[in-house]
């Protein structure tokens, strides 16, 4: 099909979608790997340590039992229930399976936490820097993403009063993303009481990605809005998965959790496009909620060494500096003092070291880089031995 083709076929909404802001630098590492160069890649989204054995195990067992059809939409009882149980002694959230629905992936749950929510011309409000995802998804809605600048001085995170003075006649819903891709941003409890203030002032709902909250460098943890008082619970949709906390990416398995009627309309969309996620994953993610806490908590362990030694790596390169990520797993590392802009210098870095980082242009943040601690801390150290030359 040639280019004037494609404006004539694909529709309007196609032509908006950005392509995936992270794929030009990945396939350029990856082109640069298959010529036999060894790249040292700090652009990964995913850990690195293997799904848990029992997880595999149980997927075996369902595959062999034959537990191979489709399932309701919403999830299977077991799945559904072992979800509310982590959110009681996880997150301290009290809801019944009619709550909650399962999905291919966290994504899956928040664009369809979007389309339930988001009318043509609705403004999302959300925190920059922002995954690359959210506003794509709300563009997809016919919304209006609305960005909420954050520095870094303020820790990567709004406050109420900058929240209060956002608020338009036309905002529906605050999309909070605690711990935080790419910052690693978290908020504290004290901090989600006085936004929370402003979103029931305002009648706006939230969607909640929470899905690092298992990964938290801090001593308080990842707090969930929903968990502060019944009134936000009844207007927050928390988004949460087995990607990251089990090292289960590829196995697509995600939740939603939230008020019973926006739930039941997310099923109802889920239902007409995708139904259920895979049978035999989650199968699987039911052994990983309930006997996976300790993997979880090795993977948080191992993490937060990883992350000080790249945050003390950080440090050594001249005109590099960096927020201490109190959350997930990514330096956001502000470069604005070596006097180059992030595309830039990650090309830089790619060509000249091998080192594959993503700028944080895709981010909303054109003078950071997004470096991932996805890496075991040999490659970390090995990685910025090459950087500083
Ligand atoms: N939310 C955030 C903030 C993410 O960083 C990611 C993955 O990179 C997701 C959601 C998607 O999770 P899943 O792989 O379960 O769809």
């Amino acid at each position: 099909m040639t280019v004037k083709d494609q404006k004539k076929v694909l529709s309007e909404k196609a032509k908006r979608v950005a392509p995936s802001a992270t794929l030009a630098i990945t396939a350029k590492a990856k082109a640069l790997k298959e010529q036999g160069i060894p790249v040292i890649n700090f652009a990964g989204g995913e850990p690195d340590w293997d799904t848990p054995e029992i997880v595999k195990e149980e997927a075996v067992r369902a595959m062999k039992e034959g537990f191979t059809k489709y399932t309701p939409s919403a999830g299977i009882p077991s799945l559904k229930k072992a979800i509310c149980k982590k959110l009681e002694q996880e997150n301290g959230i009290t809801v019944a399976p009619e709550q909650v629905i399962v999905s291919s992936g966290a994504k899956q749950s928040i664009y369809n936490a979007i389309l339930a929510l988001v009318d043509p011309g609705d403004e999302l409000l959300l925190p920059a820097p922002y995954w690359v995802s959210y506003p794509e998804m709300v563009g997809l809605a016919d919304g209006m993403t609305v960005t909420l600048g954050t520095t870094e001085e303020a820790g990567f995170k709004i406050t109420a009063t900058q929240l209060a003075k956002s608020v338009t006649k036309k905002s529906k819903v605050l999309l909070l993303n605690s711990p935080s891709n790419p910052t690693g941003a978290v908020y504290s409890r004290g901090e989600l009481e006085l936004i929370g203030e402003i979103v029931l002032e305002n009648d706006l709902y939230v969607i909640s990605d929470e899905i690092y909250d298992r990964l938290y460098y801090n001593a308080e943890g990842a707090p969930s809005i929903a968990a502060i008082s019944k009134d936000l619970a009844d207007r927050t949709i928390i988004i949460n998965g087995a990607s990251k906390s089990y090292s289960m990416t590829g196995w697509r398995i995600g939740f939603a959790a939230g008020p019973k009627e926006i739930i039941a309309a997310m099923g109802r969309i889920q239902d007409q496009t995708t139904s259920c996620a895979s049978s035999i994953s989650q199968r699987a993610a039911v052994v990983a909620f309930e006997r996976g806490k300790q993997f979880a908590n090795d993977l948080r362990v191992e993490y937060h060494k990883r992350r000080d030694l790249m945050l003390a790596e950080i440090e050594k390169v001249p005109g590099w500096s960096c927020y201490p990520p109190e959350g997930a797993f990514f330096c956001f590392a502000n470069i604005s003092k070596t006097g180059k802009d992030a595309e830039t210098l990650a090309n830089e870095l790619l060509e000249k070291h091998h080192i594959a980082v993503i700028p944080g242009t895709s981010f909303g943040a054109p003078y950071h880089l997004r470096l991932s601690f996805c890496v075991s801390q040999e490659i970390i150290r090995e990685g910025f031995e090459r950087i500083r030359g």
